[in-house]
């Protein structure tokens, strides 16, 4: 261990003046340590000298007594064999000095005989001036300090016995004052000791610990310079020892924290020139202290222009205002900010986005110094989300228009197609050769094809724009399995296949739901099992789940005996336009939206649905809905029965339609219950019409040329014409109906929606006249082997070929959903 040691070559001299010096007891004073080794070292000495001055002091006082015994016995002995002092005659003893016999006590001298010859009363009193007082031959006397005591020569001859008692109360005092001045001396030695110690301790202990300890506490606070920190010594101890340690540790500590520090530094520099973003400082008033090299780089912005500014001063153009207020509320209050997108112009005016992110930082107290952070240029991302935004509302426009567009088409389309199955099914009735009525069979199977898929896309559409809504009501959830069962029997009878159905014990009667919509999806789950199975059959079963605060769980499943599907197809037939094996698809055909829309449908009823197959091995399709038990008695009829209806009187009745085909079916249909109908093939005509007569009901197509139905009944009801008040019935294909407002808003009093119903326009025409003017009576379905839901609704025989046309119609328009 060296002696010395040189401070580290670029550091500075610990300040030895922060230490106290050498004479200043305060740092000793707020030692602790120092304290408890002072007070140790005393107590130890305390300790120490008290053991060995009990001792003395027992030794101390034996001795004393051994000293009064012997001069006791001394005395006592002169006592006995006397000593003739002087020449006077009187024969004296002489016992010396005061001190000598002034401890004992009592002293009696007797003759052999018994008898007492003479006693000495205590050492004060013998001291008094007695030569006079003779008591026989027995004196008292004390002279210059001395006593004597006279006896007659008899009193000597004889022989003599003495007793003394000796006082031994001289002894305590002396022996207290022995005590005390031992005890002085051990607290002064002691205090001198302790003095002593603490001098040393703070000279060669404390000064180096204290001074050890406040350069760790540098050290650690500026790591970066810990070897400025080393110690100056001369101690060859262990305190030495324990320096020379510290001083190697804080000189590794330093070279290796500059180290990193180094490394860190030229990763920052490298990060900071290759990075896109720019690193910024703020100081504690929150004005721009820093930019790196990369802000003018990156924006084309001087940081003279913003250094030494706040960012108020620097002024922000365009910015948007609640972001500001956000981010000096942000500033204002320490907080750190991520994102704020803000404008700033470059030098030749052009405008650029910038965002940045600020963190505020402290200093070792805790002082707020200000903020750091990154900025970004986020000018071209800005152009993109705008072009974006741009691209997506256009999107949404276009979107809104190809729904519209699609609901259009399929207006227009179902219109006519309504029309070619029906005519063709018309047709189907008139004498045929087989080849003819071969044709007209393919005629009518295409079209009903055609129709499926327009249907579809139609809905589809609607899904899309949000426009399909689920309207739940109470419903018979027997009558409507069955139903699907009736309705898809002649489908599975026509390809030898067996359609099953499975109700479990308590499936509820009747549920409150949107039994279209539950039907619609059944019946395309059931077609497709049809579809894609060869021999076998498929099975619809239900069951139940959980029942949970008034909701029962359903399970519906449709189980083949088909072609199944693989696990790879299974995941992907659930999106739009998804069909499974490309070969088997060309060979049924299909538009590969059946399970799109299922699937949407079930959604929109908080349900879920799925398939389970396996290539060969057939396949169970389900979904499961949540549904409520009804709560009414009353449930819709499942299936319309057939009907026979009668008018209670001949009503006039204007009709404004310009689709020939409409014009035969309402007019065989109306005209069939004794109606007198006047016809308007456009607005413009219907408003003329009404202008000359007044009619019963006036029912008005919506979508005319010339003029609209809902222009016409305008102008009917603005003319005080005589139809004016007349009840006025919107007759319309309008699938997209998303606003009935707009219609009653018109003028009219009610709507009644292409394909026609019988029992839907009689009950809207009885409706908008306040009476029932027409009546029905149920019938037995003739043809009750075909056990179609609907089949008819007025038997062919009562309303002649118009009420055929119209039933085919109907029956067409229910089957495609
Ligand atoms: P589409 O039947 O009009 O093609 P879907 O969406 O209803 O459209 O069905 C998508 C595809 O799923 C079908 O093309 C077929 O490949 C497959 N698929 C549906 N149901 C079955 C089934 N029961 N058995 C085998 N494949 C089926």
């Amino acid at each position: 261990m060296s002696d010395t040691h040189e401070p580290h070559g670029q550091g500075r001299r610990p300040d030895p003046g922060a230490i106290a010096p050498l004479g200043d007891p305060r740092p000793f004073l707020r030692c602790r340590l120092c304290w408890r080794v002072t007070v140790f070292v005393f107590l130890s000495i305390l300790v120490v000298e008290l053991a060995i001055l009990v001792p003395s002091y027992l030794r101390l006082r034996q001795n004393l007594l051994d000293q009064l015994e012997s001069k006791g016995l001394a005395v006592l002995s002169a006592s006995i064999h006397g000593q003739l002092a002087s020449g006077s005659g009187i024969p004296i003893f002489d016992f010396g000095d005061a001190e000598m016999i002034r401890p004992l006590v009592g002293l009696r001298l007797y003759s052999s005989a018994g008898n007492l010859l003479g006693s000495f009363g205590e050492a004060p009193r013998i001291g008094l001036e007695q030569l006079d007082a003779l008591d026989g031959n027995r004196l008292w006397r004390s002279r210059n300090g001395r006593y004597l005591v006279l006896w007659t020569e008899d009193d000597l001859k004889s022989p003599m016995t003495a007793i003394a008692s000796i006082d031994s109360s001289g002894i305590g005092a002396e022996l207290t004052g022995f005590v005390w001045r031992i005890l002085g001396l051990t607290v002064i030695v002691s205090l001198f000791v302790g003095g002593a110690t603490m001098a040393v301790l703070m000279v060669t202990v404390l000064r180096p610990v204290l001074l050890l300890r406040r350069q760790m506490l540098q050290a650690r606070q500026d790591p970066r310079r810990a070897d400025q920190h080393v110690l100056d010594h001369r101690g060859r101890h262990e305190l030495g020892e324990m320096i020379d340690s510290f001083n190697a540790l804080v000189r590794q500590l330093a070279t290796r924290y500059r180290s990193e520090l180094d490394a860190s530094e030229q990763r920052f520099q490298d990060f900071a020139r290759s990075a896109s973003d720019w690193y910024w400082e703020m100081d504690e008033e929150l004005r721009f202290s820093y930019f790196s090299e990369r802000f003018e780089a990156v924006t084309g912005v001087p940081p003279e222009k913003l250094l030494g500014k706040t960012r108020q001063e620097t002024g922000i153009p365009d910015v948007d205002l609640e972001a500001w207020q956000q981010h000096l509320a942000d500033l204002a209050a320490h907080r750190p900010f991520r994102s704020f997108i803000h404008p700033r112009r470059k030098a030749d005016g052009e405008l650029v986005w910038l965002s940045v992110n600020g963190q505020p930082y402290y200093d070792g107290e805790g002082r707020f110094r200000g903020y750091r952070g990154t900025g970004a240029n986020v000018t071209r991302l800005k152009q993109v989300e705008d072009d974006l935004r741009v691209s997506r509302d256009r999107a949404e426009v276009a979107n809104r228009a190809k729904s519209e567009f699609l609901a259009n088409m399929s207006h227009e389309i179902r219109t006519p197609m309504t029309a070619v199955i029906g005519m063709a099914e018309l047709l189907l009735e008139s004498p045929l050769s087989d080849r003819q009525r071969d044709k007209v069979e393919t005629i009518i199977g295409s079209g009903e094809g055609l129709l499926v898929i327009i249907n579809d896309i139609l809905d589809l559409s609607r899904l899309e724009a949000g426009k399909l809504e689920i309207r739940p009501r109470d419903i018979g959830l027997h009558s409507l399995l069955h139903g699907v069962v009736e309705l898809m029997a002649d489908k599975a009878r026509a390809k030898g296949l067996e359609l099953s159905i499975d109700l479990p014990e308590g499936l509820p009667e009747r549920v409150h739901a949107d039994g279209a919509r539950i039907r619609q999806v059944l019946i395309n789950l059931v077609g497709n099992a049809i579809k894609f199975t060869e021999r076998g059959g498929v099975r619809i079963r239900a069951s139940l789940g959980t029942r949970t605060a008034g909701l029962v769980g359903l399970r519906f499943s449709v189980e083949d005996s088909g072609s199944g599907i693989s696990q790879d197809d299974l995941q992907r037939l659930f999106e739009k336009f998804e069909q499974g094996d490309s070969a088997t698809n060309r060979h049924y055909g299909g538009s590969g939206l059946g399970l799109a829309i299922s699937k949407q449908l079930v959604e929109l009823m908080d349900g879920e649905i799925g398939a389970d197959s396996a290539l060969g091995q057939g396949s169970t399709f389900w979904f499961t809905l949540p549904l409520r038990e009804a709560r009414s008695g009353l449930s819709e009829p499942a299936a319309p029965q057939a009907r026979h209806f009668g008018a209670a009187r001949a009503l006039k009745i204007l009709l404004a339609e310009d689709n020939a085909v409409n014009q035969t079916l309402f007019s065989s249909l109306l005209g069939g219950l004794g109606h007198e109908l006047t016809l308007a093939h456009n607005g413009r005509e219907a408003v003329e019409a009404a202008g000359e007569q007044s009619y019963d009901v006036i029912l008005m197509d919506v979508r005319m040329p010339v003029v609209d139905g809902l222009e016409a009944t305008r102008l009917i009801r603005q003319a005080e014409g005589p139809n004016q008040t007349a009840p006025i019935i919107a007759v319309t294909a309008d699938a997209m109906v998303d606003n009935e407002q707009e219609f009653l808003d018109s003028g009219m009093d009610a709507i009644a929606t292409k394909p026609i119903r019988l029992a839907q326009l009689l009950e809207a025409i009885d409706g908008a006249l306040g009476e029932p003017v027409h009546s029905a009576a149920d019938a037995e379905i003739a043809d009750s082997g075909a056990a179609r839901p609907g089949a008819a609704e007025a038997s062919a025989a009562d309303h002649g070929d118009a009420r055929t046309l119209l039933d085919r119609l109907q029956d067409l328009d229910r089957k495609l959903g």
